[in-house]
């Protein structure tokens, strides 16, 4: 099954150029239903786009296939982080990189790529096949919108196969944990900080002493916790009345993540009580953990796959969260799959073309060995 490496790299280089952002996804994804369509699938486009306020919805592609073998989905997501605009693609010793000035878009456009030369690679060598379903989702960054607006009714896959981490090519990721976001308001009272600072109250200093409370870092094996921003205070000359504080907690344990977050309003509840001030609390569920079984048909495959190119299959947790979060929360069995692209999310971001062309050739080994 060999991979035309010359026109993954054109496909990959093609992606990359169209620009791209979460909710602004529009011209890759009129791109992707003309190369879809090319290709002999069925295409639609989802309606996620208006329950979000983007400009492009899913897409997704059905390629009908034998009924005697698992229907299988493969998905990458066509959103990107800034600066992500005007991205002018340089290759250098066999790795692409950007010009500096912006990301390169490997992540995801790897996956999108990934996954058109596997389809093209089965067609061509009319390799048997189950059906498959492709689907490209809108606004993964910054909160997985896409798939969470995905309806899974809609979807026929037995199981799934994200193609988005910076692990080795050969990663089957198939833990991922909880993940919940905490964002305290902390209200003081506001007085003039020279002339009468006795009549207020510092709201910065309130949440100053919660966070000193709060055990953050590396909780344990499988729970984390951070404060990420905090932000409050107007003047020098003013007794801030707001401090707002925004944290997180994850872990592939749900009860350890409760009880992590229950000590951190714990502390912050406490903190505000000693000055009797005011407290507000917004938490935020933002995907569920996962673990898929290695005995499952998604892993197993995944690793007959790899062991049929030559690639040691790597079966490992994460602690981040991505689609296959939302996906698996919607009973639909998921597991991540490594690219190997390097500083994703920096202007330093970059991906090996052989690792493009290993990818591809896992895509394309997974359907054929389903
Ligand atoms: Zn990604």
């Amino acid at each position: 099954m060999p991979i035309n490496q010359e026109r993954l790299v054109d496909e990959f280089l093609t992606l990359v150029q169209i620009d791209s952002f979460a909710g602004e996804e529009r011209d890759v994804a009129d791109y992707l239903r003309r190369q879809l369509t090319r290709l002999g699938l069925n295409v639609m486009e989802d309606d996620a786009g208006k329950t979000i306020g983007g400009n492009a919805g899913n897409i997704i592609a059905r390629m009908p296939g034998q009924s005697d073998k698992p229907t299988i989905m493969f998905s990458a997501h066509m959103d990107r982080v800034a600066p992500g605009k005007g991205i002018k693609p340089v290759i250098e010793d066999g790795t692409i990189k950007s010009d500096g000035s912006t990301i390169l878009g490997a992540d995801d456009a790897a996956g999108i790529a990934a996954i058109l030369e596997a389809v093209r690679v089965v067609q061509e060598a009319e390799i048997p096949h189950g059906s498959l379903e492709l689907v490209f989702t809108i606004a993964e960054e910054g909160g997985l919108y896409g798939a969470k607006a995905l309806d899974r009714s809609q979807l026929k896959a037995d199981f799934a196969y994200f193609l988005d981490s910076n692990d080795e090519v050969g990663a089957i990721i198939n833990r991922a944990p909880s993940h919940q976001n905490l964002d305290f308001t902390f209200y003081g009272k506001a007085a003039h900080a020279g002339v009468s600072p006795e009549l207020g109250i510092n709201a910065i200093k309130i949440a100053a002493e919660a966070i000193a409370s709060m055990d953050i870092g590396r909780i344990d094996h499988e729970t984390t916790s951070n404060v990420g921003v905090v932000q409050g205070g107007v003047a020098t000359n003013i007794v801030p009345e707001v401090c707002t504080v925004k944290c997180e907690v994850r872990s592939l344990s749900p009860d350890k993540l409760i009880a992590q977050a229950e000590k951190m309003i714990t502390a912050a509840r406490n903190s505000a009580a000693r000055f009797g001030t005011k407290l507000d609390l917004q938490m935020t569920d933002c995907y569920s953990a996962f673990t898929i079984p290695e005995s499952h048909p998604v892993i197993q495959l995944a690793v007959k796959a790899c062991e049929a190119i030559g690639v040691a299959p790597q079966i490992k947790g994460t602690g981040g969260g991505s689609d296959a979060s939302i996906l698996n929360s919607k009973s639909l069995p998921s597991v991540v799959l490594g690219l190997n692209y390097k500083d994703a999310h920096s202007t330093r971001e970059s991906v090996a073309i052989a690792d493009l062309a290993k990818a591809a050739e896992l895509v394309a080994a997974i359907i054929k060995q389903a």
